[in-house]
């Protein structure tokens, strides 16, 4: 029986905080919910301490303490309440805890998953912005601190298990995977692949959340219509297996079967394939490097009958070229992309930009970011330095928009 793993899932009741509680529920011999943070939705955070037994919680403030307070109804014992950023880095960095799931959205998850990441936990990455912000930093972690490093998006955790690792991949080795040609990450083209242009002007958030065959959280459902997302998951691979941007290969697959591939020196081409269900890759990580059940039902090839695979057009999808730009640039320039990127989709979503001003901000913040020195950021404080930076650009730029 394998040891058991106690639980810190930060950011747990966003879309992939649910699916990865939902995955733990069917074995309670295996893992133990240790703590669980939440920055809205104190409500449901408090249902799921009461249901999970969760030891811990972590508010973003005194108002939430107040608002899970007075959720808190019936005869169990109560989960001890922390507050603030601070904590959330503290609680992932704990003795207690073995294994942390980094699913926040946004930069904002970045302090906590790599405080994670320096105490040597295993850690289960959904949260891409952190890599995107802090990839070289963040690998260096895992690196020093012997931790785990299992990737959680569904392209990463796919090609992670296409390759050859022995158990060596999770530790975050400096070198590209040998024998490999390129990665090939596949991505949907998301609700706006075949509408025409001429209708992105008047695109809404409704619209653009629309995901054709994934059920994901606002912002990167957004990030997927935009094909920003796929930008960010070629800087995360980059990270993550030491690839050169030259060797990560775009490709849209709208059935979004094939998580992504692997293409060797030999012309083999390993895929991985299931249902567009995150608990796959989170059941994945959690269980590593052992399988379990994960909720997910068979995939019927047979009733699918065809997989198509077709290049992503750059005009339709000028973000995904930016973020090969950003790439090229350097680190302080994929800090402004991700950046800018979110306080775009954020004006976004509440209305006060067009669909497609999202472009056009995150260019503006990597003309600035381009015209800065181009040394790497070798502390957190520096990256959250160029975050503000970029968000402060952005929010003047989004303000000459409107
Ligand atoms: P979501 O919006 O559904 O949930 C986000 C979670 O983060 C919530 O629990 C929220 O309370 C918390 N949060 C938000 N802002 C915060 C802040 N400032 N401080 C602390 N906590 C905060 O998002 P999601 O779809 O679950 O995505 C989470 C992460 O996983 C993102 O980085 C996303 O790119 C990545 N991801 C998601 C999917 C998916 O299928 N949903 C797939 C691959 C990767
Ligand atoms: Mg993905």
């Amino acid at each position: 029986m394998p040891a058991l793993q106690r639980i810190c899932i930060l950011g747990s009741t966003g879309s992939i905080g649910t699916s990865t509680l939902d995955v733990i529920a069917r074995h309670p011999g295996r893992f133990v919910v240790h703590a669980l943070s939440a920055h809205s939705r104190i409500e449901a955070l408090a249902q799921q301490a009461r249901v999970h037994a969760a030891r811990i919680v972590i508010v973003p403030d005194a108002a939430a303490r107040q608002r899970f307070l007075q959720s808190w109804v019936g005869p169990q014992p109560r989960p001890e309440i922390r507050v603030g950023a601070q904590a959330l880095a503290e609680t992932a960095a704990e003795a207690d805890v073995t294994t942390v799931m980094a699913a926040i959205v946004g930069a904002a998850g970045l302090p906590a998953a790599l405080a994670a990441a320096q105490a040597g936990k295993r850690v289960l990455l959904a949260n891409k912005e952190a890599l995107v912000a802090a990839g070289s930093l963040f690998m260096q972690a895992v690196r020093q601190s012997g931790a785990q490093l299992l990737p959680i998006d569904s392209e990463h955790n796919a090609i992670f298990q296409c390759l050859p690792h022995n158990g060596h991949r999770a530790r975050a080795p400096s070198t590209p995977p040998s024998g490999v040609r390129r990665l090939l990450l596949t991505a949907s083209g998301g609700p706006l692949r075949l509408i025409p242009l001429d209708q992105f002007e008047a695109v809404t958030p409704d619209q653009a959340c629309a995901h054709p065959t994934w059920q994901m959280g606002r912002k990167i459902s957004v990030d997927s219509a935009t094909m920003v997302n796929k930008g960010l998951e070629v800087i995360e691979a980059h990270w993550l297996f030491a690839m050169p941007a030259q060797q990560i290969q775009v490709v849209i697959h709208p059935q979004s079967v094939v998580h992504s591939m692997v293409e060797y020196e030999d012309g083999s081409i390993l895929a991985q394939l299931g249902q567009p269900d995150m608990r796959t890759p989170i059941a994945y990580g959690l269980a590593y490097p052992e399988r379990v059940d994960s909720g997910v039902g068979l995939l019927e090839l047979t009733r699918l009958g065809r997989l198509d695979f077709e290049p992503p057009d750059m005009l339709r999808f000028p973000c995904l070229q930016l973020a090969f730009d950003a790439l090229q640039l350097g680190q302080g320039a994929c800090i402004a992309m991700n950046a800018a990127n979110e306080v775009a989709v954020d004006g976004f979503l509440r209305g006060h930009i067009r669909y497609t001003e999202i472009a056009r901000i995150i260019e503006s913040c990597l003309d600035d970011a381009a015209s800065l020195p181009g040394t790497a950021p070798e502390s957190l404080d520096e990256v959250l330095e160029l975050d503000a930076r970029a968000r402060r650009r952005a929010v003047s730029t989004s303000r000459l928009l409107q």
